[in-house]
């Protein structure tokens, strides 16, 4: 959008009408941690161009891998066909995967993931005779990508509520988002009430359900919601106690990001369908994968003309450039050690953040990881918020941007998602330019 006016692209989740007058920065070359625009000007990539880069950008070892791939077989198919590096990648996942995890099914984006699991899931009941398990069930404020499916089961209404008359019915609960906790309860005194209410849900609907489906963790697109410590354990629990399989939505949580390979892992959760994206190519390609078990893929197996085939496929299913980018992001991890080197950089990340308490206009400051949710308020002590239409998190994250850090805000809530390559003093830069941000915007 360097010359306004010519444009032909139509921008994703943007209001074209402003565009004109605030064209967007043109990103042309990235290293390392650090974006670069026309003008030369770098820019710290504070949210990991959208919550997917790991190591930074043009790491060499991936850069190789992905020109030596695409000089060998760049696209073939998986549908009639196969290719080694699908096959290893698949192995692979499945090594790195909670346990009970063992089969992998490809497709191409974060959306497309959570497709493949709710298509699964529904169709599992099907091939196993509970044709009744029809229904899904997940949080109000949770994102699962903006296609049909994924937002059937997604309760972010901004975006959604348009569309509700083309989309599938699923039955929504409460997740537990303790800094306005509808209970008005605090946590850990409240022993986890909020859960008896998902537990009537589950009992009531178990048996029209053909899934439950969570971002473990974290609600990251409702605002960076982080669930207090046994949360998802006791989820995955009361799952089980009521048959209703468990698709964990890994897409944002997934590679390190939280600080374990997998959210899940936080509280031994094994769940029954994993979607991963996002950092699966360590955020370089698309490409996207949904785990299932044993029990779920043999409810599949059967005689061609039984039907029970799963008739669902993309184009650049595990595209062997993406496949080759997954592999080399997962040698990555393990030369680099690089979930060695997270704890420490992510408790340094959180004493940085806590000088942030305080400031006026910081009501709540959620981080798991390097996941971090900033919600700014008009008022600290009344948690009063900001009307969205104020944008005070753009305005905020506008005014970083002079200080040389890229971010993306959702609505009042800042949100930081730095690299896991970030060193300790570039988290101190992004903390101290937040805080400059809310200081010189909100004053
Ligand atoms: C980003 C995201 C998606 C959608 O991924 P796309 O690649 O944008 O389709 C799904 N679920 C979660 C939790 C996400 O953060």
């Amino acid at each position: 959008m360097s010359r306004p006016g010519r444009s032909c692209v139509w921008y994703p989740f943007t209001q074209m009408s402003e565009t004109a007058a605030a064209p967007f920065l043109s990103i042309v070359r990235a290293r390392g941690n650090y974006l670069y625009d026309e003008r030369g000007r770098k820019y710290f990539d504070g949210v990991s161009s959208l919550w997917c880069n790991l190591h930074g950008h043009a790491i060499p070892e991936i850069v190789r891998a992905i020109s030596r791939q695409a000089a060998t077989l760049d696209h073939s198919t998986l549908l009639g066909l196969t290719h080694p590096w699908a096959e290893e990648l698949g192995r692979r996942l499945v090594s790195i995967a909670p346990k009970g995890l063992s089969r992998v099914f490809y497709s191409d984006n974060g959306a497309t993931a959570v497709e493949v699991a709710l298509k699964m899931a529904y169709q599992h009941w099907q091939n196993r005779g509970e044709p009744h398990r029809t229904r899904f069930m997940s949080f109000r404020l949770s994102y699962h990508g903006d296609t049909m499916g994924a937002v059937s089961v997604g309760g972010l209404d901004i975006f959604h509520a348009t569309f509700k008359p083309l989309l599938f019915k699923s039955v929504k609960v409460d997740p537990p988002y303790c800094y306005r906790c509808p209970l008005k309860l605090k946590f850990p005194s409240c022993r986890y009430k909020c859960l008896e209410a998902v537990e009537s849900a589950l009992k009531r609907h178990s048996r029209r359900l053909a899934a439950f489906v969570v971002e473990p963790k974290v609600l990251g697109a409702g605002g960076m919601i982080v669930q207090p410590p046994g949360y998802l354990a006791r989820l995955a629990r009361l799952c089980r106690k009521y048959n209703v399989p468990l698709i964990a939505d890994e897409v944002a949580t997934g590679f390190g990001r939280t600080g374990r390979m997998f959210a899940c892992e936080h509280e031994n959760v094994r769940p029954d369908f994993l979607c991963l994206a996002k950092g699966i190519t360590a955020g370089i390609l698309p490409l996207a994968a949904t785990l299932t078990t044993e029990r779920v893929y043999s409810a599949f197996l059967g005689r061609y003309e039984e039907l029970k085939t799963f008739f669902h496929g993309h184009t650049f299913t595990g595209n062997p450039i993406g496949c080759a980018a997954a592999l080399a992001n997962l040698d990555y991890f393990k030369a680099r050690q690089v979930l060695k080197t997270l704890p420490p950089k992510i408790r340094y990340f959180r004493d940085r953040l806590e000088t942030l308490r305080g400031v006026s206009h910081v009501g709540d400051i959620r981080q798991a990881g390097l996941m971090v949710g900033i919600e700014l308020v008009r008022n600290v002590s009344s948690r009063e918020p900001y009307a969205w239409v104020e944008a005070v998190g753009r305005k905020v994250s506008a005014r970083m941007r002079e200080d040389g850090v890229l971010v993306r805000p959702i609505g009042n809530v800042l949100i930081l998602a730095p690299p896991l390559s970030s060193t300790p003093a570039e988290l101190s830069r992004l903390v101290a330019a937040t805080r400059r941000g809310i200081q010189d915007v909100l004053a």
